[in-house]
């Protein structure tokens, strides 16, 4: 019946809910223990944060040019 792959070869993936190759996977450390995450779901991850913090600048750089227009720049608030 040819191959078998063997657990260790085989990890579960907690983003796709699937197995892959181990040689796919990187073990991390989270709250709750050791996971399994692919390397795939962690450039996932990379990618939105990036949005997020794409996002994250422009919100303060419409913060900074409303609190120029109105001159309410407050002492001490410094981003
Ligand atoms: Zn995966």
């Amino acid at each position: 019946m040819g191959v078998t792959l063997t657990t260790a070869e085989i990890v579960y993936c907690y983003h796709w809910r699937t197995s892959h190759p181990k040689s796919d996977m990187r073990q991390i450390v989270t709250k709750t223990g050791k996971r399994w995450r692919c390397q795939q779901s962690l450039d996932a991850i990379k990618s939105s944060k990036k949005e997020r913090e794409a996002f994250g600048k422009k919100v303060t750089e419409a913060n900074k040019q409303d609190a120029r227009k109105t001159h309410r720049l407050t002492l001490g608030i410094k981003t």
